[in-house]
């Protein structure tokens, strides 16, 4: 039997976060009620002019660079016409045919192995309006102009992935980068990320791609990859029964996890394209592209790099800690400070995002209270001796979720220390008197039982003893050496 490759290429939206809308004045705030951030141009009143938003220009470009593209001079603004209640002038404004930036690339990671990504090109245009269908009145559909003129990038891919993981690892990145940047909040839950994928697979070896069918209206990654996943288990099916496949617009339907025609085309669709009379052509200079070019920052990729070569730490601890960039920011604050990047990336990994996933709150809450300084600190105590393991994690707790700083905690809950032999050493008689069993157990070989004599001592001085110290008592006490 044949083996099969699959081939994919993704078209991103992303919905820009600049205060105001690309053609007009009106906010871009979300949830705010329906039609209440509306006006005559992007309500699409007869006569009005758009007027381009600068700062959209600015976030399209930081997008463009950041994904290596080379910048048109000038790129157009053209009218695409189609017909549909959630577009009142019966056009989009896009630079659809004439994007701000071409050929570019992106790099993304699939089981540590690198790969690129190519970008065919980013353009801006603007969103269309909200169309809300209510499910307990079939009959009707309700428009929410809020949403309409929005600026929007779109990121369109080369046919360059061939698997779900890859296109997986191109979303995330995707992701990542807009949030790096800081031009669009990507809240998948309000549809600030839309995606749509081509797929096709032709059996290894063959130069031609096989038959493209499109999928629209994705708005989330599991809806993506339910779709690329299933799409190519049946495009796979057909050509190995021999059956026909049609080049086509297919929709996901997540309910049912299967994809499902929409309509075929023979031809493709008649936009009726041509330039916006009212804008000028948007030419960008050098200047402006150096400045954005020199303000670029580090993103998630190459840094994850550096922190592997920088601090020695594993892949996936650099990964993990670059997936936000509050956290990378945290992580590096931290290890200023003077502290072990090894502790850092642990406590930051292991307590902060099981402590948030726990309190069920982002993480960012909890570095807004604790500080970079606050956990260099928390490390700074425990590997002084000034606390044990057990009792940081109790400081970490605290000063993750209270405006208190670690050392007001251990000051005010006591929570030094105690490598004092002489206290030890009474808790610990305490505890052999109290377990006359796990003794006989320990003395007749049974480790386990320290270990659990250890831990009632522990317990009893509330985690503030020296467990080493506790050990070595113990066993003296015990075993009378
Ligand atoms: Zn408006
Ligand atoms: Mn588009």
């Amino acid at each position: 039997m044949a083996i099969y490759e699959p081939t994919i290429g993704l078209e991103v939206h992303a919905e820009l976060s600049t205060n105001s809308k690309v053609f007009c004045s009106c906010s871009t705030e979300v949830g705010v009620p329906p039609n209440t951030q509306v006006c005559p141009v992007c309500l699409g009143f007869p006569g009005v002019l758009p007027t381009l938003n600068e700062k959209v220009v600015e976030y399209g470009l930081r997008a463009a660079l950041a994904m290596n593209c080379e910048i048109s001079r000038p790129s157009i603004f053209e009218r695409k016409g189609y017909y549909y209640p959630d577009l009142p002038k019966n056009f989009q404004i896009s630079q659809k045919r004439s994007p701000l930036g071409t050929k570019g690339y992106l790099e993304i990671a699939v089981d540590g192995q690198s790969a690129r990504v190519r970008i065919a090109d980013v353009h801006l245009e603007e969103d269309a309006a909200k169309l809300i269908h209510p499910e307990d009145d079939p009959q009707h559909s309700l428009v929410d102009f809020n949403r309409g003129g929005v600026g929007l990038i779109e990121i369109v891919s080369e046919p360059d992935m061939h698997s779900v993981a890859e296109v997986e690892a191109y979303m995330n990145a995707i992701r990542r980068m807009v949030c790096y940047l800081d031009i669009s909040d990507a809240r998948m839950e309000q549809g600030q990320l839309r995606f749509e994928a081509s797929v096709s697979v032709r059996p290894e070896g063959h130069d031609e791609l096989g038959t493209r069918v499109e999928i629209k209206n994705l708005n989330s990654f599991r809806a993506v990859l339910g779709a690329v996943e299933y799409e190519i288990e049946r495009q796979t099916a057909a050509l190995e029964k021999g059956e026909p496949l049609y080049q086509e617009t297919r929709l996901w339907d997540d309910i049912r996890n299967a994809t499902e025609t929409m309509r075929r085309k023979e031809t493709s669709d008649d936009y009726r394209y041509f330039p916006e009379p009212d804008l000028v052509p948007l030419d960008i200079d050098d200047e402006w592209i150096a400045r954005v070019r020199a303000e670029l920052p580090e993103l998630a990729e190459p840094r994850a790099r550096r922190f592997v070569a920088d601090y020695e730490l594993s892949e996936y601890d650099a990964r993990i800690l670059t997936e936000e960039k509050e956290r990378a920011d945290f992580f590096e604050n931290t290890v200023k400070s003077e502290t072990p990047p090894k502790d850092a990336a642990n406590w930051i990994i292991g307590e902060m995002l099981g402590l948030a996933n726990k309190r069920n709150e982002p993480p960012a809450r909890l570095m807004e209270y604790l500080r970079p300084q606050g956990l260099a600190d928390i490390i700074g105590m425990m590997n002084t001796g000034t606390i044990t393991g057990t009792a940081a994690k109790q400081v970490f707790a605290a000063a993750a979720t209270t405006d208190r700083s670690p050392s007001e905690i251990v000051e005010q809950e006591c929570l030094t220390q105690i490598s004092d032999d002489e206290a030890i050493a009474s808790v610990v008689q305490e505890i052999i008197a109290e377990h006359a069993d796990a003794v006989e157990n320990y003395r007749k070989g049974k480790e386990n039982a320290l270990k659990f004599l250890v831990g009632q001592v522990m317990r009893k001085t509330k985690g503030r003893a020296n467990p080493q110290a506790v050990n070595e008592l113990l066993r003296k006490h015990i075993t009378g050496e």
